[in-house]
């Protein structure tokens, strides 16, 4: 960072935004008197991942006397992650921060974050949510539960309620670029990268305007992707379940045999039912669990981009200019983003 400090830091703020016309105009104006009185050269990088409501329109009025904001509109939806990933490849900062568009994550806490990573010299540093009560029982529910979980399965320290709110430094935005993960959820990856990290800690706001674009099925597949991602231990459960299951008709056994002698031989509908619907139903969780890792191989196999930039504002069209830039991956006009999907 000693070259950077020399020339002046430059700060890049990753906004993934999809359908907030509502959130975007509050969240604008409370972000850039922040972000202008930081002291440090700064770029905005709002990310529209396929929005289909006003918010590109938005984005390109706010551009209009905002030339430090940048838009990559993606062609379709194609999640938080994937906007984030887009939003991280083209980000040039000395420090990379992103925050969500809803203004559940006070902008203000930008600057603290910035000035702890420079003062302890840390690659990473998470905001921590110090009272979600803003969040439903269940969200808080669910969220524990699933943080009890990653630690275990990430084997490092995973702060509690860090969510997406994070300031990196250009070195470990650099080794997240180098995986090949897909899909990838950041909230694990970083922690797993093990650079020096410190907390800021804020208290969750409510959502300034529109409504949640995590609904439950999001969520779970969040929660699938982080898991899958770091453990084959579910696999295993097979196995355990399998046990269990022998170990349980071996005792059925037993007791139908001693039936039988004795006399007492009654049909034993129940028991026959009960015990292929148990069967049946570990068969059916355990294929449904390779199925997930069936699936994570093919999409490694696959190879697709995990998204397709219709536009990016930072990137002027002039006749010529970005075919360098765009490389390898800029085949036929179209800037694809990272391996598989
Ligand atoms: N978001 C996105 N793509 C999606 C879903 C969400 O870019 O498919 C953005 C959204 O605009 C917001 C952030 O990700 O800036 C977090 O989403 P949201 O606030 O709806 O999630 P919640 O806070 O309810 O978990
Ligand atoms: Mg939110």
């Amino acid at each position: 960072m000693s070259a950077a400090a020399r020339t002046g830091t430059l700060l890049s703020v990753v906004v993934p935004v999809y359908d907030e016309q509502d959130a975007l105009p509050a969240f604008a104006a409370r972000l850039r008197p922040v972000l202008d009185g930081l002291g440090v050269r700064y770029e905005v990088l709002a990310v529209d991942d396929g929005s289909t409501d006003g918010t590109a329109g938005l984005l390109r009025a706010l551009a209009a006397d905002w030339p430090e904001l940048r838009t990559v509109r993606l062609r379709r939806n194609s999640g938080h992650q994937a906007a984030l990933t887009a939003g991280l490849e083209r980000a040039v900062g000395d420090y990379v921060a992103s925050i969500d568009a809803d203004l559940q994550d006070p902008p203000e806490k930008l600057a603290e974050m910035l000035a702890l990573a420079r003062r302890d010299g840390l690659d990473v540093v998470y905001g921590v949510r110090a009272d979600r009560s803003s969040d439903t029982a269940f969200k808080r529910g669910t969220a524990d539960a699933y943080y009890r979980l990653v630690r275990r399965l990430v084997g490092r320290h995973v702060p509690a309620g860090a969510g997406d709110f994070r300031l990196l430094s250009r070195e470990a935005v650099e080794a997240l670029r180098a995986l090949p993960d897909q899909p990838r959820v950041y909230r694990l990856l970083v922690p797993w990268l093990g650079f020096p990290s410190g907390e800021v800690r804020y208290v969750r706001e409510e959502r300034v305007a529109g409504s949640t674009k995590y609904p439950l099925a999001k969520m779970v597949r969040l929660a699938l992707d982080g898991v899958t991602g770091f453990s084959a231990a579910p696999l295993r459960l097979a196995t355990w379940l399998g046990a269990a299951a022998f170990l349980t008709c071996l005792l059925l056994l037993a007791f139908c045999l001693a039936a039988y002698l004795s006399g007492a031989a009654v049909p034993g509908w129940t028991s026959l039912f009960a015990a292929v619907l148990f069967v049946g139903g570990v068969q059916l969780v355990c294929v449904g669990l390779l199925g997930e890792y069936v699936a994570r191989i093919h999409a490694a196999v696959q190879c697709r981009p995990a998204y397709f930039v219709a536009e990016d504002t930072g990137r002027r069209a002039e006749p010529g200019d970005g075919r360098a830039e765009l490389g390898e991956s800029g085949a036929g006009g179209e800037e694809f983003g990272d391996r598989a999907g």
